[in-house]
């Protein structure tokens, strides 16, 4: 016998269904298909990002119905405290968040300008403190949650002339941990993706060298796709995965072990 919380039950199953998830960066890329994974198992999905057209238009592609597009900075606190109460009056009460947003500004330590190192910090960092404060006050109520930010293997790794970005995944990467502590006990839970080198808009402007040289560097011999994240999200985000908090699971074709 299977039962839809059960493993064995398998991937057909719609385990999402009647929960109500927020994809910050869900325009493009990895986000996007993160969105097109939660959907596919039953969630309504509110699809985040500055450019709101954009994000209505990738709400609209989305299997199933309900889905909405709503555009924001995340990096500021008032628009996205705004931005919330319109998914809540739009699609519903968030019961999945995924800090997904996120940005490069690659430079060299001695010539990266500060605000290419604010910028970075803003998004990828205050971004996901901004959108879990104001969700999370919902899920304590409900005493019911879950929270997935997306890292990079990066912040476990540095990288040269990455020092910016680097840093701000790192930095998820406690908060992460500390939300996962403190919000446990309401029966919410906080888990992070640290994804290798994923073929995106972000990645799309690397040179046919510097992916050869990368290729070289991952032990399954290729570059992700943002489905081979999407995957870990929609099992993290679901009933399977519901005795896991605090984590990071590397998501890299090996690359880091
Ligand atoms: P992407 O293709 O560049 O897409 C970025 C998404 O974030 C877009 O939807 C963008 O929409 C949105 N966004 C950017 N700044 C935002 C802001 N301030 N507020 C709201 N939305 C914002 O990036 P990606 O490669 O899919 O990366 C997604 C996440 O995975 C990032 O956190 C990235 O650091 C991480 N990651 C990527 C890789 C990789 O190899 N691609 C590897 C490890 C980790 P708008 O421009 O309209 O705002």
């Amino acid at each position: 016998m299977t039962s839809p919380d059960s493993p064995s039950a398998g991937p057909a199953t719609r385990e999402l269904e009647g929960q109500v998830a927020l994809v910050t960066g869900g325009s493009r890329g990895i986000g996007r298909a993160i969105a097109a994974a939660l959907a596919a198992g039953g969630a309504r999905v509110a699809v985040v990002a500055r450019d709101g057209a954009r994000a209505e238009q990738a709400a609209a592609g989305l299997p199933g119905q309900g889905h909405r597009g709503f555009a924001c900075d995340v990096a500021d606190s008032v628009p996205a405290a705004e931005a919330l109460k319109a998914v809540e009056n739009g699609v519903g009460e968030v019961s999945i968040l995924v800090n997904n947003a996120g940005i490069t500004r690659d430079g060299l330590l001695m010539r990266m300008k500060e605000e290419d190192w604010d910028e970075v910090m803003r998004v990828n960092l205050k971004g996901a403190f901004n959108m879990t404060r104001s969700v999370s006050r919902g899920m304590m109520k409900r005493k019911d949650g879950v929270i997935l930010n997306v890292t990079s293997v990066i912040g476990l790794m540095g990288n040269a002339g990455q020092a910016n970005y680097a840093a701000s995944k790192a930095g998820l990467i406690g908060f992460t941990k500390s939300v996962a502590r403190e919000l446990a006990s309401r029966n919410i839970r906080c888990n992070a993706i640290a994804p290798g080198f994923i073929h995106t808009d972000m990645t799309g402007a690397l040179g046919a060298g510097v992916v050869e040289g990368l290729t070289a560097r991952i032990p399954l011999g290729r570059l992700g796709e943002p489905e081979d994240v999407a995957g870990v999200a929609r099992f993290l985000a679901g009933p399977w995965a519901r005795y896991i908090t605090g984590q990071i699971i590397t998501v890299d074709g090996g690359m880091v072990m």
